[in-house]
């Protein structure tokens, strides 16, 4: 199709109409990849608590299941690494412990299990 063809598709008067239903819907596809990209490229940094895989394995001392939350003040101490976690991160703790993981801690924790769980498998096989 020649460029003047394809003007002419798009701009011709009597093709106006359709001109703005594709551009509008193309309008909206930008729209909706644009929100799309933003969901997945901020899931990192925004205030939301990770799903990980396998988090339910990760248990407080007293071996209760830790749950995700976010800091609500600036009060919060990992009790994995010692540090200081601010207000509007995600972490993972039992309340009625007061034990709190940041999000490498209890990653970490995750890892760990699953090597063991790994481990375990493979020394059952052996
Ligand atoms: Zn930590
Ligand atoms: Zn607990």
């Amino acid at each position: 199709m020649m460029l003047s063809e394809l003007y002419y598709f798009f701009f011709l008067p009597g093709n106006l109409p359709r001109t703005f239903v594709i551009a509008g819907m193309l309008l909206a596809v930008s729209i909706a990849c644009l929100g799309f990209l933003r969901l997945c490229c901020c899931s990192d940094d925004d205030h939301t608590p990770r799903e990980m895989e396998g988090l339910d394995q990760v248990e407080c001392p007293k071996g209760h299941a830790l749950r995700a939350f976010i800091v609500p003040n600036q009060t919060f101490n990992c009790d994995g690494c010692d540090r200081k976690v601010p207000a509007g991160c995600a972490m993972h703790g039992c309340r009625p412990c007061k034990h709190d993981l940041c999000e490498s801690c209890v990653s970490k924790r995750l890892e760990a299990l699953q090597t063991d769980q790994a481990d375990s498998e493979e020394a059952n096989e052996a």
